[in-house]
């Protein structure tokens, strides 16, 4: 769930017109990849790079959520397909760096063959290939301080990357779901609210069909340029929705209501070293948390608490339609404003005062949306 999204410039697009003809073409190029095809789901093309220290457990966790998460946020009809497949599911091992690297070498194969400068029939770039880490001539480990593979599936410190959806599908002509794995049977929840999270992002970005600027893009979807520093990318909005839904889904899907209250209770109880408090003593609006250090945290998880506190007053519907019609609003404060009756900035104090009541009473809210 890092922030390594939309890693490239973004490329300008062409749009031309396509026969049937090419159409079927593109369906033929996907079923020859010869890569394993997550079976349960319907409109969505979903393969799975495997690392191959990973267990079969990992595997089948990831494909019921991913085919979970399509329930939940894609539609035959009304999704914009274009932007959503092929998603590609790098299912990594934590506990082992190598099958990591040795993963790249299969994935980047792959993406010369597949995603090599070619323009897809459906309008949009195809060059994952030269964009990202894969083609030798454009990107050197080493030069970048990146001592193990090429840091795509790893960190330059030798760990495993963690979960993140890592690709821009207007130029790259795929999604990258990069998928770390969960100790089991411990952490088997991770599985299903880190995957609903990652299809969350898809379904976020797969709204933005039309050409811009990585910076346009991003301050459509609110991270560049809602908070006080217009330079800073900011996840309150954007990772907060995306956690969010992945506990309240996950929680609905299992049935467990109190699995809900507990992981979102976890960051506004009152003692002093919750993201509550650090987070009134700081003096900082949530819109102005960004990425580094332990801003992140205080982003991600308070920002899930501005989601359900919206929620709460304007229903869930509210938040798929803002993401569904952000586009014909015209900018993200437009739309915030159609959907949340007011300006986002005016939110910021509201949410402030409904922080400083009791834990107990701020809890009041998830039994109300659950
Ligand atoms: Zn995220």
């Amino acid at each position: 769930m890092k922030n390594n999204f939309f890693y490239i410039a973004f490329l300008l697009f062409f749009i031309f017109a396509c026969s049937n003809s090419e159409k079927n073409l593109d369906k033929n190029a996907i079923k020859i990849f010869n890569l394993p095809k997550v079976e349960c789901t319907n409109k969505l093309e979903a393969y799975i790079f495997q690392a191959e220290s990973l267990d079969q457990e990992g595997i089948d966790l990831i494909k019921e959520w991913v085919c979970v998460s399509e329930r939940l946020f894609f539609d035959e009809t009304n999704s914009n397909w274009d932007l959503i497949n092929p998603v590609y599911i790098a299912a990594l091992d934590r506990n082992d760096v190598n099958s990591a690297i040795e993963l790249e070498k299969r994935y980047c194969d792959h993406l010369e063959e597949f995603h090599n400068s070619q323009i897809n029939v459906d309008g949009y770039g195809n060059n994952g290939y030269d964009n990202g880490k894969c083609n030798p001539k454009h990107y050197n480990p080493q030069n970048e301080g990146c001592d193990y593979g090429l840091c795509l599936f790893t960190e330059p410190n030798g760990r495993v990357a963690g979960s993140s959806i890592s690709s821009n599908m207007h130029s790259d002509g795929f999604n990258l779901f990069i998928s770390n794995s969960h100790d089991l049977p411990m952490h088997a929840d991770s599985y299903g609210y880190v995957t609903i999270h990652e299809m969350f992002h898809i379904y976020q970005y797969s709204n933005l069909t039309k050409a811009g600027s990585r910076n346009d893009l991003m301050k459509m979807v609110g991270k560049l340029g809602t908070g006080s520093n217009p330079d800073a990318e900011v996840p309150w909005w954007i990772e907060g929705n995306a956690v969010f839904f992945g506990y309240y889904k996950y929680a609905q899907l299992v049935d467990d209501r109190e699995w809900f209250i507990n992981k979102m209770r976890s960051s506004v109880d009152d003692s002093r070293t919750s993201l509550k408090s650090k987070y009134l003593s700081s003096g900082k609006k949530i819109n102005e948390f960004t990425w580094n250090g332990d801003e992140k945290e205080i982003g991600y998880e308070l920002g899930a608490w501005l989601v359900a506190y919206l929620i709460d007053i304007f229903g869930e519907e509210s938040v798929y339609n803002f993401w569904e019609n952000i586009e014909e609003e015209g900018d993200f404060s437009k739309a915030f404003t159609e959907y949340f009756g007011k300006e986002y900035e005016l939110y910021m104090d509201d949410f402030d005062e409904f922080l400083s009541k009791p834990d107990s009473e701020i809890v009041d809210l998830l039994y109300r949306i659950y």
